[in-house]
């Protein structure tokens, strides 16, 4: 049961909703929810309109709630941020990857960064006049992230960054970067690591599209040759990147975690199984009643997410037990939709029904299970952090990274 309202929430609720009314319209009136077509002219459409939407909020006081007001935030609290949420939910509004991209860097920012850099980066972040992507995985680096090669070298001149980049999300679109770079190899893999902020507009930077399955282009390669980057856009100073990616990386933890705990598709997967005379099958039934009580687990740990936030305290669920229920209770909601489409699932677009709805949705499934850390990377940190039990053996910790198998050869 979800706890109500106390008098200054609910205050707070009706202000948020009287400004939402003036200023948004309400889903179904208008694009946001709509999706969009995969083509670079369209995806490039969809990105103005979210940054649009952040500046309007940022304008009205709502871009960032719970950043110091110091930097162009609210001063408010995860309270407040949570309650803006659940209002918003009902408008056809989005800021779409611009929120996550903000929760994860201004953070580190806020943290890690100098004055001069908060005062010359979060304003502009916060409005999205400036957009930021994560350079962070490469071909021989994801899970294991601080394998990384990427190098960068500092002399007299600044920064010089050579290698690339793998998985970057809307990095055809960002003006800012944060980059990790491996800039001592000779000290153990997690000690040698850098982490820069990038103008991505400087000479030697190629950004090329890796369009998926579903036609969608938003992942990139990202190169770099030979790329200058000022002595002074290092954050936590030279070497110092490995705690500020892994402040990063737990913000989107936290982000993964929260944002998958409304789930849907159960109901229509039951209305899809009626229309195709499948109800009464009692092996498909089994797999319909599984999807449904996911749904409401996972909208059961909301909730409970929900009050510790209202109550301020810290969440009793561990992020990564949603983002794994989520993940693969939704590729389980593509396997059953296809098996009830039979051969229809073959189809695609105008001629599938629902426009090929559940094709889509299965086409993306590896989205949820590898997006923000793999399940499997996921169930690890389970057994460590909740279950307590023992860590990987990680024999690579001590040794300088120039000696490990495919360390740099420079
Ligand atoms: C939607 C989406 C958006 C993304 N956006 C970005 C972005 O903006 N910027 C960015 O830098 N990256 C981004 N990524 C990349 C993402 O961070 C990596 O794909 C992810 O970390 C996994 O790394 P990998 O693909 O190299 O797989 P690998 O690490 O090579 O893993 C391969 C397989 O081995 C398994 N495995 C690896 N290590 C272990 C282990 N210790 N125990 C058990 N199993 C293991 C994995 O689970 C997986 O099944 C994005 C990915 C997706 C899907």
């Amino acid at each position: 049961m979800r706890r109500e309202d106390t008098k200054e929430e609910a205050a707070f609720r009706a202000e948020v909703r009287a400004w939402l009314e003036a200023h948004a319209p309400l889903i179904g009136e208008g694009w946001a929810r709509a999706g969009h077509a995969h083509t670079p002219a369209a995806e490039q459409a969809w990105f103005d309109r979210c940054r649009a939407w952040q500046q309007t909020l940022y304008d009205a006081g709502w871009g960032a709630i719970t950043l110091p007001e110091a930097y162009g935030g609210r001063g408010g609290g995860p309270a407040q941020q949570l309650i803006f949420d659940e209002e918003a939910a009902s408008f056809d509004v989005t800021t779409g990857f611009l929120s996550s991209s903000i929760d994860l860097i201004a953070p580190a920012l806020l943290a890690y960064g100098t004055e001069a850099q908060k005062e010359r980066f979060l304003r502009p972040l916060l409005r999205a006049d400036e957009t930021w992507c994560q350079l962070f995985s490469e071909p021989d680096a994801g899970s294991d992230l601080a394998a990384l090669r990427c190098r960068g070298e500092l002399s007299e001149e600044g920064w010089r960054v050579n290698g690339q980049k793998l998985w970057t999300t809307s990095a055809q679109h960002c003006e800012w970067g944060f980059l990790l770079v491996r800039s001592d190899p000779d000290v153990p893999k997690h000690a040698g690591i850098s982490f820069l902020l990038v103008d991505m507009r400087t000479p030697g930077i190629e950004v090329r599209p890796l369009p998926t399955i579903t036609g969608g282009r938003h992942f990139n390669e990202v190169f770099f040759t030979d790329v200058r980057v000022p002595a002074e856009n290092v954050v936590n100073g030279p070497g110092g990147g490995w705690p500020v990616a892994r402040l990063v990386l737990m913000h989107e933890s936290v982000s993964i975690g929260t944002s998958h705990l409304r789930n849907d598709g159960a109901e229509a997967l039951v209305e899809l199984a009626i229309r195709r005379g499948r109800y009464e099958d009692p092996l498909l039934r089994q797999a319909l009643a599984r999807t449904w009580i996911e749904e409401r687990v996972l909208g059961w740990l909301g909730d409970r997410i929900r009050d510790s936030v209202l109550d301020g305290a810290p969440p009793d669920v561990d992020g990564s037990v949603v983002k794994v229920l989520w993940a693969e209770s939704r590729a389980r909601k593509s396997d059953v939709a296809l098996d009830l489409l039979g051969a229809e699932a073959m189809l695609e677009g105008e001629d599938a029904q629902g426009r090929g709805y559940w094709q889509n949705y299965m086409l993306d499934r590896y989205m949820g299970t590898i997006g923000g850390g793999t399940v499997e990377v996921h169930r690890n940190g389970i057994g460590e952090r909740v279950l307590g039990l023992p860590r990987e053996a990680r024999p690579d910790r001590e040794v300088a990274f120039r000696e490990l198998k495919g360390g740099v050869s420079d």
